[in-house]
This record gives C-alpha cells, structure tokens and sequence, in this order.
C-alpha cells in the first residue's frame, strides 16, 4: 500500500540576489505550496522570523539575505497581511543589526515594521525536565501567521543551522545563553528544547535562503557558498530533511531531526515527503564542508586528568593572531569559562563546548579544535 504524502517541500532554482528573480523564486515556491492567500488572510498579522545572528552585510552570508526577506514581505503585503519583522540578535539592538544588514530600505519601501523580542511569555513544553517551561518572546506567540526565513548555514554546535534551528532566535536576548547553560553538554537535550521552540511559534510557512549559504567555521565565520536554491515548505522538519538530502547529509546528524523523530512531531522520512519544484537530484552537492564536530565528547570520569580530555574532546581553541581582544567572547560564555588578560585565556574544565564563542566572535578567531574522537572518527 502506498504511503500518505503528509507534506510538501519545494525547491526552486535562483542562481543571484537579484532582485526579479528573488521575487520569482520566492512566488514560485509560494505557489507550488497553494499561494500566499492560503497562510495570510487580509488584515492578519505575520511574523517574519529572519536569520540575524549579527549585523554583517549581506555578502557573508551570516543573515538571511534582505531581498530574500523582501520577496516574502512583499507577497504578504500583496495578501494583505499587516507585516512586522522580528529577532532577537544576541549581541547588539535589532535596530542596529537591520541597518547593518541592509533592510532597512526594503522596510521601509513595504512598510514592515520591526518587532524586538522584549515581552516574553511562558510556554508549557509538556515534557519533562529543565525544558518544561520556555520563555518564548511574545511576538511570534502572538503574531497570526510566522514565517521562518532562515539562511542555510552550517554550526558547530547542532551542526547545521535551518529551519527548526533559526526559531531559537525566538528566545529573547541573553536567555538563550541560560539555555545553554541548561542543556550543558547534552547536545540531545539541546535539541529537544530547540524542537519545542519550533513546535510553539509553529510557522505557518518556511522559505529558506540556501542562494549563497555558508560552509565550514559556521553560523558567523565559515565560507560563503554559492548553492543556487530557495527550499520552502509548511513543516519545517521536513524542510531540514531536504536540504540535507540537497548537501548529502545524513538528517540524523542534526539533533534537532533527531528530536522530531522521537516526538513524532513533524515529517521526518524523506519518503513521505512530497517534492516540488526542481528535482532533487538536480541540486544536490556532494563536496558540501561541513561544520567542526563539537559534538564529539567523550565522557570521561572527572578524574581523568586534563590533558586527556582536551585531548579527546572537541574544544574552542582562539586564534591568537585574529583575536582583537574585543571580549565578546567572555562576555557571551555562559559558562564563564573565558577570561581576559592580555590574551584571552579558556578554562576548559569550567566549558560545555556550546561554541556560544565560535558563533558569536566578530573576527572569525574563534575555531573548533576536533578532539581525537571526532578526527578519528572523520577519517574513517
Ligand atoms: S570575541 Fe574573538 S576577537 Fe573578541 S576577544 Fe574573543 S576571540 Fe578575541
Ligand atoms: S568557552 Fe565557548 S564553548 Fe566553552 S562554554 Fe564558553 S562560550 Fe561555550
């Protein structure tokens, strides 16, 4: 007996940023999934919920591209939707990350007014242990209609950053680092609440920018990469699917894929997903790098003696020669394991291996040393 198509993801081609033929891939993949009216009635309120780790320019691929969040601005203008655009960046203002990002000027030309993530509001996730109550910004909870515009990005932590993972910039401001601090060093535990994240904004429609993602150093310092695709669809776990299946990945990889496999939430089987679009096969790469695996922790008895677990476990190491001494890095640890003399010094007994550093240092000095495990492991 066949199996029920539960969901549909679309890819669609758009080699540039050119504006046009944004616009046209974005409808495209709008359309394949029954057009903007069916997500947004005239006078709802969305939500767009872009990538904006950092304020940099659109060419280094950290953020979601403007004229990808543009054309969806744009379609959910034309329905008639009342939109607003929000995040919650770690470091700086909202204000300051679009300006720096360049979104203002489309903001204005649509007339999309943008929402900080200040007012928070408790979610009940319904499972036990530290993750039973978020604190979710009130945005996204309260908007209508959300749709997830994520940039396609590879991280050290979770290993890549899409659809499921953009939404935890739906947790206000420095929260996300207690979060951190919560889940220590269960990246499974991490993914499980980055999954209840996703399941209490639940967008309505996700578009993501895979035209120039990122590989390598990711989410803030790894290497432009020209993949040439927008991949759209309603469940967001089945998006994070296909774009695995696009850069030959194994879904599993990803904590967060994991997690929905275990909650039975989401469409998590590449065979009941519904292709639209482009095929597949057409715009799957084979030499996608990945990021660093900090996920490689061996879990070594507290007695063991320190040399021995950095030599096993995978930790951030600083690039002394790229390391401005801007202290970011200490001031966003939430372990409080970096201080600051006249270099930056890591007490790697106090580290979870987070990679909050990693992501956040604006000069890229911040690397992910493999540990034994992770080489060994990488070279079979
Ligand atoms: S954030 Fe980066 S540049 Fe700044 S002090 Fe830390 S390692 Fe150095
Ligand atoms: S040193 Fe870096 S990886 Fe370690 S806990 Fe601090 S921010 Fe996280």
């Amino acid at each position: 007996m066949d199996r029920l198509v539960k969901t549909t993801v679309v890819i669609e081609k758009c080699d540039s940023y050119e504006r046009e033929a944004v616009v046209d891939a974005v409808r495209r993949c709008v359309e394949h999934l029954g057009g903007m009216s069916r997500f947004v009635r005239p006078g709802r309120s969305v939500l767009l919920k872009p990538n904006l780790l950092r304020g940099a320019k659109p060419e280094k691929a950290v953020v979601t591209h403007p004229e990808v969040v543009r054309a969806a601005a744009l379609s959910a203008r034309e329905a008639g939707g009342e939109v607003s655009l929000g995040d919650s960046p770690s470091l700086t203002q909202l204000a300051n990350t679009l300006a720096q990002s360049g979104y203002d000027g489309f903001m204005r030309e649509i007339g999309v007014r943008a929402q900080p993530f200040e007012e928070v509001r408790e979610v009940d996730t319904g499972i036990e242990g530290p993750f039973h109550k978020i604190e979710i910004a009130a945005p996204p909870l309260d908007a209508d209609v959300v749709i997830n515009l994520p940039k396609l990005k590879t991280h050290a932590q979770m290993y890549m950053t899409l659809a499921v993972k953009n939404l935890f910039g739906c947790i206000a401001g420095k929260r996300k680092l207690g979060w951190h601090l919560k889940a220590g060093r269960d990246y499974e535990h991490f993914g499980r609440m980055l999954l209840q994240v996703a399941r209490a904004v639940s967008p309505a429609l996700t578009i993501v920018d895979g035209i120039v993602g990122m590989e390598g150093n990711g989410p803030q310092s790894g290497t432009p990469r020209g993949l040439g695709v927008i991949i759209a669809g309603t469940d967001c776990v089945a998006v994070d699917v296909v774009i695995c299946k696009m850069l030959s990945i194994d879904p599993d990889l990803l904590y967060t894929h994991k997690a929905a496999r275990e909650a039975g939430w989401g469409v998590t089987d590449l065979s009941d997903i519904e292709l639209k679009g482009v095929p597949l096969d057409e715009v799957t790469v084979h030499d996608f790098k990945p990021a660093r695996r900090g996920d490689l922790i061996l879990p070594l008895p507290a007695f063991a003696k320190r040399r021995l677990r950095r030599l096993f476990t995978s930790r951030p190491i600083v690039n002394v020669e790229a390391c401005r001494l801007c202290g970011e890095c200490a001031r966003i640890c939430p372990a409080e394991a970096i201080s600051m003399d006249r270099e930056i010094i890591i007490d790697y007994d106090k580290c979870i291996r987070c990679f909050c550093c990693q992501e956040m240092c604006p000069h890229g000095a911040i690397n992910v040393r493999e540990g034994f495990l992770a080489r060994w492991l990488g070279g079979t």
